[in-house]
């Protein structure tokens, strides 16, 4: 079963999409992007709530 986020569902205006088999992997993917594509260096505990939350399994 893969996980699967999407942009979007932590309410930026974005269509990136990240899948992984582990949600470590995903959240390696999703750190990248954030700091890539939204400036975002740092993930605050209240950030990596929304980014968990939003998180679904395929
Ligand atoms: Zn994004």
């Amino acid at each position: 079963m893969a996980k699967k986020f999407l942009c979007k569902d932590v309410g930026m205006d974005c269509p990136f999409e990240a899948q992984a088999e582990t949600e470590e992997e995903l959240m390696k993917q999703i750190a990248e992007h954030g700091k890539t594509a939204h400036g975002i260096t740092e993930i605050t505990p209240d950030l990596m709530e929304k980014v968990k939350a939003a998180i679904k399994d395929e």
